[in-house]
């Protein structure tokens, strides 16, 4: 029998409010905790729990940025011919979008979404690795690096795969005791509240079940493993969204060109633009401090927040919307969807959770790429206590070894072992 299987569940946007009055895994993990999200959508939140770092340190954030030198687009040129009709119609978008993922060698997520093709050549995508992956990050490393490298057997979820899958695929892992480390992640109930919204009642029973899930899984580990240690913890939580900006109408009126004088990305909650002379800056600035259901977050805030960039890779000027508020149409849909997340982090849908049967949660640990540290900590404490070591199939030898029990700084070891940081050319 071994003796610590440290579970990490990850149930995507389970937030604060979503679960704080519900009776959700209270026997399984009664030490509960609101945690402060990542300023972002899932595509930094995601990458900063599984690193341990902040998007201006991994450079995660916001999927399409401003850059035609790189562009890999530009083979859907051709289709601004075709009828705005056909090609912003959902089920057109998905078949192109796998079409284009498998042309590109794309690895992690991809959706074309909403970007219109007669600009698609202007951006570029910045997810092209799954962070879900070994050197999955777009800068340094990850969870799954770490395990490698120190040679821990570790369980982590396959993010192609479905739920029912990956819990089926834990379950035998756990079942003959091979792993002294899982992560498991369930992204299903983010879309149950992004159709749904925060207050459907199909929120409970979703819930009960990933309890079951979770009380059926600690009940085999019990039979390989003399104490699991619990981890259930989410990336941030759900809003829903009662107010509709149209703000491309009204920045298109403008006397401005997109792709001469600006560009932009309207996400779901933000928009970001890039600006190629001042008369473009000052007019778009104008216009957005007129709009009273958003406003322009200030370089010291998103530096607070570590999302400042220096070299302004993902916009120049960021206008974030307040909760609740949606931008429709955007470059992420069409047409509105019931509940969205990526406000700011000090927003109260933005929290998110983490539940645990640990007596103790040290305190330090007050936000999302906190949990990384814990994860950390109890695979070292796993591979002490269990007594075993895999040989690492890709470690280099000539790399120095990481000690025993003793682990380094989150920042140098992903400077040794992680994908070498490089920051986006100035344009
Ligand atoms: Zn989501």
């Amino acid at each position: 029998m071994k003796s610590i299987l440290p579970l990490f569940i990850f149930i995507d946007a389970c937030g604060w409010e979503i679960i704080k009055d519900q009776p959700f895994c209270n026997t399984v993990a009664p030490n509960r905790r609101r945690l402060e999200s990542v300023f972002g959508y899932s595509s930094a939140c995601v990458p900063s729990i599984l690193s341990g770092r902040w998007p201006d340190e991994h450079r995660n954030w916001c999927y399409f940025v401003y850059d035609p030198k790189h562009s890999p687009f530009r083979l859907l040129k051709p289709l601004r011919w075709l009828p705005q009709a056909v090609t912003s119609r959902r089920i057109v978008r998905r078949w192109l979008s796998k079409l284009v993922k498998v042309q590109l060698k794309f690895r992690g997520y991809f959706d074309l979404y909403n970007i219109p093709f007669q600009h698609i050549s202007l951006f570029d995508f910045t997810e092209k690795k799954s962070p879900l992956r070994p050197r999955g990050m777009n800068c340094g490393a990850n969870i799954v690096d770490f395990l490698e490298e120190s040679g821990i057997a570790g369980h982590v979820s396959n993010p192609t795969r479905s739920e029912t899958d990956n819990f089926d695929a834990v379950l035998e892992d756990v079942k003959v005791g091979r792993i002294d480390f899982a992560f498991v992640y369930w992204p299903d109930l983010d879309g149950l509240l992004h159709r749904e919204g925060n207050q459907s009642p199909e929120i409970s029973p979703k819930l009960r079940g990933y309890e079951e899930r979770i009380r059926w899984l600690i009940a085999v580990a019990q039979e390989q493993y003399e104490e699991v240690r619990l981890y259930v913890f989410s990336d941030h939580g759900m809003a829903n969204c009662d107010t509709l900006l149209d703000l491309k109408a009204r920045i298109e009126p403008l006397p401005l060109r997109m792709g001469k004088d600006y560009a932009v990305v309207y996400d779901s909650t933000m928009a970001r633009f890039w600006f190629f002379n001042e008369r473009a800056r000052r007019m778009v600035a104008e216009t957005l401090r007129e709009i009273p259901e958003g406003a322009i977050v200030p370089d010291a805030e998103l530096e607070r927040l570590h999302c400042l960039f220096p070299d302004r890779y993902f916009g120049e000027l960021i206008f974030l919307l307040r909760e609740g508020v949606l931008l429709v149409p955007s470059h992420m849909g069409e047409r509105p969807i019931r509940a969205m997340h990526g406000y700011h982090p000090d927003e109260k849908h933005s929290y998110a959770a983490l539940l645990t049967n640990q007596p103790i949660i040290p305190e330090d640990v007050t936000a999302i790429p906190h949990i990384y540290r814990l994860m950390v900590r109890d695979a070292l404490l796993a591979r002490e206590r269990n007594g075993s070591q895999r040989p690492s199939e890709w470690r280099d030898k000539s790399r120095i070894p990481v000690p025993r029990g003793a682990p380094e700084p989150i920042g140098a070891f992903s400077a040794r072992v992680g994908v070498p940081c490089v920051e986006g050319e100035r344009r």
